[in-house]
């Protein structure tokens, strides 16, 4: 019995690995150091209220993942660790979004390409080393004012620990965006090809 349930265990990871567009690398604990996995889409926190991922692993570009590890290590000297709400994204689930809150403020319609497609893009909270999570100035997707850049409408530790974040992205290559204080960019991210993933959750 516990060879079959081992077998098709195996069979499961190994069909699901083959899903994985080519160009991508899973990211994990080793990779990026203390990172905590927090994959919205994979539960049904988020705004679709379902999950729209097969599971919550996580999956980005390689360039990507040397620069987030860069910021790991600079976070944790000051005492933070990463936490991971959504990576690389297949155009399928951008759909879902799309479906839930067709608003072009927040999200790419899926007539275009979702940086998220392209693995170049991360959503990213912050915990303390022990890895309790910390207050951030909203949650993930939360489409308001407290969303945005200007963290004058959020208490001033929840500012100053946002702060931190973004000087932390900044400093190792990346970019963010007006309207989500969670959101970053490769800074050359428009070099990058979309990964479309047609097929890993249709
Ligand atoms: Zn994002």
């Amino acid at each position: 019995m516990r060879w079959i349930v081992l077998f098709l265990g195996l069979a499961v990871s190994l069909g699901f690995a083959e899903k994985i567009p080519e160009g991508l690398k899973e990211v994990t604990p080793d990779q990026v150091p203390g990172i905590i996995l927090e994959m919205r889409y994979s539960t049904d926190l988020n705004i679709t209220g379902k999950a729209i991922y097969p599971d919550g692993r996580a999956w980005l570009r390689r360039e990507t993942i040397q620069k987030l590890s860069k910021v790991a290590r600079d976070l944790r000297e000051k005492g933070y660790r990463l936490v991971l709400w959504d990576a690389w994204r297949p155009a399928s689930a951008q759909k879902a979004l799309w479906a839930a809150k067709p608003d072009g403020r927040f999200l790419t319609p899926p007539s275009k390409v979702s940086r998220h497609t392209r693995g170049t893009s991360v959503d990213l909270s912050l915990a303390d080393k022990s890895g309790k999570i910390l207050e951030m100035p909203s949650d993930h997707d939360e489409f308001n004012a407290k969303a945005d850049e200007d963290f004058s409408d959020v208490p001033k530790e929840v500012a100053k620990r946002a702060k931190v974040l973004r000087n932390a992205m900044f400093a190792a290559g990346f970019s963010g965006v007006p309207d989500e204080w969670w959101h970053y960019d490769l800074r050359d991210w428009a070099a990058y090809e979309p990964i479309e993933g047609k097929g890993l959750k249709d």
